[in-house]
């Protein structure tokens, strides 16, 4: 799906009259490229560019626009428009309540990978001093939000992309968690396993796109990085069943293993039927809001 370009020409030289003003425009420029929730994306973007509050917004909502906010507002629907995802554009997205830094070089955290989270609080509400994996950690979303709900908590976080690692470094610090979130670079488990280290819950968040699915995608995915999306082989559970075979190491007794799937391609079916024979018990899968099976959780023996 590729963007549709705007059916009325947008007059970008010409500022209009009032915050309102622009605000309309914006929302007809996002809605003509085909973006879903034009009103509340235009709202975002205005704000950003004029650098205000939500009710500061509506108190200058009969306001004149300063020509640099104009500019600045315009240049952010385009790119926008053009499939740029909202996130990066005003650079955060809130996970779990807080908010973390997001930009091209992590995936966008997603309000279904919450459950991953609340997933392992609870397997582990009877564990003292937890100590979490977060495989492919991205922004540091699920690492930093475990380590905040959990202050007794230590968190190590992987991720091949050292892009990636530099990000979550930031989020980690943003939240005052660093001491507590070992940022650890290579694949998998590759670092826990080389290191010697275990764990009580192995989380991960895994690209489970299937390469043969890019052209379903919309922009704004495809926008994300390649190696957070796509996963390494045609089924899109690959990743999944390197991270469970590799856990069975790194869990402790009764630990947990809790992996986010698609909610089609049968991954759900697929990861369970995995772990089941691979020794794992109690493998379940948790629904998201939607009623899809989200999260495969298990314990190791
Ligand atoms: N763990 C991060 C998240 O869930 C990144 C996951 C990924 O890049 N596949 O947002």
């Amino acid at each position: 799906m590729r963007p549709v370009p705007p059916r009325t020409a947008f007059c970008k030289s010409a500022v209009p009259s009032s915050v309102r003003e622009a605000y309309l425009w914006g929302r007809e420029h996002l809605s003509a490229c085909g973006v879903e929730a034009a009103a509340l994306e235009a709202e975002v973007l205005l704000r950003c560019a004029l650098g205000v509050t939500r009710a500061q917004l509506y108190v200058r909502w009969p306001a004149s626009v300063e020509e640099g906010a104009w500019r600045r507002y315009v240049e952010l629907l385009e790119q926008r428009g053009s499939g740029r995802p909202l996130a990066y554009l005003v650079g955060e997205r809130e996970f779990c309540g807080l908010p973390f830094w997001v930009d091209e070089r992590v995936l966008v955290p997603r309000p279904e990978t919450e459950h991953l989270v609340e997933v392992v609080l609870e397997a582990t509400r009877d564990v003292k001093d937890p100590a979490y994996v977060d495989v492919g950690t991205g922004s540091g979303a699920v690492a930093v939000a475990l380590a905040v709900r959990r202050p007794d908590a230590t968190v190590y976080a992987t991720d091949v992309s050292r892009d990636a690692l530099a990000v979550a470094e930031r989020n980690a610090g943003r939240h005052g968690v660093s001491g507590r979130v070992q940022l650890l670079h290579g694949d998998a488990l590759e670092p826990l396993l080389q290191a010697g280290l275990r764990a009580h819950a192995v989380a991960a968040n895994p690209p489970y796109v299937p390469p043969s699915a890019r052209s379903e995608l919309p922009p704004e995915v495809l926008a994300e990085p390649e190696v957070a999306v796509f996963a390494p082989g045609p089924r899109g559970v690959e990743l999944h069943e390197r991270i469970a075979d590799q856990a069975r190491a790194v869990l402790r007794e009764s630990g947990v293993l809790a992996l986010e799937v698609a909610a089609k391609w049968d991954q759900a079916r697929q990861v369970m039927r995995t772990l089941e024979r691979m020794g794992y018990r109690e493998v379940r899968a948790v629904r998201d809001l939607a009623g899809l099976e989200r999260v495969v959780v298990a314990r190791w023996r």
